[in-house]
């Protein structure tokens, strides 16, 4: 620990004196388009350093959850490195918004662009509050939806045909996410701008929808500056329109900060560690620890996303609780708080109610992968998307579709455990799952129904197949 501690103390002396070498921020805009790409671009490379901050307290964590004390002069050691960071962290989050401010100012999209979003026989009103709404002059009706939020979810009936509720709700939510171009807004992005509008340190108080209109406005309107064919005024509008079914369904107008933030966290591009990583500094305090209602208010506006879509059932409900106590035992007994690295330590075990989010990125990270094998119900080959390998009978693969579908043959039943592959596989893997298929041939399905229980419990419950199972390899840091 006194080695990783040192080792990141001298990255942060580095990064401070770059910080000091900048000199006031240049007047002249030319200069500063240059000055925004080079402090984005020191940005970036921070998130090495926030990583190597994170382990050093993670570490210590470990040795307390074992009751090792750490030694007084690392405890101070730590200290400092901490408040030193969030000190750095701040000013150059000050600088960068200084910078960006001065090159580019965005101005939010207009009720007159935001109302092209729809066209005849279509108008977009808004209500007293600012919530819009839509009215078909054609058929004199009116509807809090977007005419193509409406066939958006038209479409995704077509998806009910996924047996497995974390399936099917994670093939959903990659539809929505591709409507609302989220799929191209990377997790820096949009805290980014969340910062540069004031949104931190702000969860508990209330957003209201012509601020949300300003944040979604520069969000897009920078995602549109790589991506030309991004349609602001409809994504922003559609974007805004999903954020108030999903916490807001009563049209009040407005929504918490966090909820706010949370749902567009769930749903951009990003690391799915960074993800976890990220919304466990919005909600912790200064010391870098959460209580139980902080992660309750947290997994409560997750399980909204799902909740949405109609598919909350299969993960939980809408009660947290049983949720928030799981995750505390990983901190032991009787502890009010928990720290990072007890969080993590729970959602990588994919649990039940936030499953979806797990598995939306694999459908994502895997969406354009070929494995070079044959599926041996329909007989697509190659495999494009997830693969299933039966860890029961030899040589059998299975493709997305059929998976999903839960389809069987004369030899492959739907109980047989199963390996999901996301990536390409080496040859290594080939044989390691031979070897298991060969040891599982000789196992009584009891035996390995309970093995299969014992070892992928959180998987397997979201399956609603009792006695089927599903492997999957740990696929955390692919970006979707
Ligand atoms: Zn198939
Ligand atoms: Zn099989």
């Amino acid at each position: 620990m006194q080695k990783t501690l040192e080792e990141v103390e001298g990255r942060l002396d580095a990064a401070e004196n770059t910080v000091s070498s900048w000199g006031p921020v240049p007047q002249d805009p030319n200069l500063a388009d240059q000055h925004v790409h080079n402090v984005t671009k020191f940005r970036e490379g921070l998130s090495d350093l926030q990583r190597g901050v994170d382990d050093v307290n993670d570490q210590a964590a470990r040795f307390s959850a074992h009751n090792i004390p750490l030694a007084a002069d690392n405890s101070t050691r730590l200290h400092r490195l901490n408040s030193r960071w969030k000190n750095f962290e701040g000013a150059v989050n000050d600088r960068w918004r200084q910078v960006a401010g001065r090159s580019r100012e965005v101005t939010p999209l207009t009720a007159a662009q935001l109302g092209s979003s729809v066209s005849s026989p279509w108008e977009r009103a808004i209500a007293t509050n600012k919530v819009p709404y839509y009215i078909n002059h054609a058929q004199e009706t009116t509807y809090w939806d977007h005419p193509e939020m409406m066939s958006l979810f038209d479409a995704l009936a077509d998806l009910n045909h996924i047996k497995f509720s974390a399936y099917r709700t994670a093939a959903k939510l990659r539809a929505l996410q591709k409507k609302l171009a989220l799929d191209q807004a990377n997790l820096q992005l949009v805290t980014d701008v969340f910062d540069e509008h004031g949104l931190r340190g702000q969860n508990d108080r209330l957003i209201e929808v012509s601020d949300m209109v300003v944040v979604l406005s520069t969000l897009y309107s920078r995602i549109a500056s790589d991506q030309p064919e991004i349609n602001t005024n409809l994504t922003t509008d559609l974007c805004l329109n999903w954020l108030l079914n999903v916490y807001d369904s009563q049209r009040t107008g407005q929504m918490r900060v966090l909820s706010f933030r949370v749902g567009l966290v769930c749903l951009c591009k990003g690391h799915l560690e960074e993800k976890y990583r990220y919304v466990f500094r919005l909600i912790a305090d200064p010391n870098r620890l959460v209580d139980q209602r902080k992660l309750g208010l947290l997994l409560h506006d997750c399980v909204q996303v799902p909740r949405q879509l109609g598919e909350v059932a299969a993960f939980g409900g809408s009660n947290i609780e049983p949720s928030v106590r799981s995750c505390f035992t990983k901190a032991g007994k009787d502890r009010d708080t928990i720290e990072a690295v007890h969080f993590l330590s729970w959602v990588q075990q994919e649990p039940q109610s936030l499953v979806w989010l797990a598995v939306l990125h694999r459908v994502a990270a895997s969406e354009q992968i070929q494995h070079q094998v044959k599926c041996n119900i329909c007989k697509t080959c190659p495999i494009v998307g997830l693969r299933y390998r039966c860890l029961k009978c030899i040589g059998f693969d299975m493709c997305q579709q059929c998976f999903f579908e839960g389809r069987s043959s004369k030899s492959h039943k739907i109980t047989h455990p199963m390996h999901e592959y996301c990536s390409a596989t080496t040859a290594g893997d080939e044989v390691k799952d031979f070897t298991k298929a060969l040891k599982n041939k000789f196992k009584s399905k009891r035996a390995l129904q309970k093995h299969a229980k014992k070892g992928y419990l959180p998987v397997q419950t979201v399956l609603e197949v009792s006695s089927s199972s599903v492997v999957s390899p740990q696929c955390k840091s692919v970006l979707i």
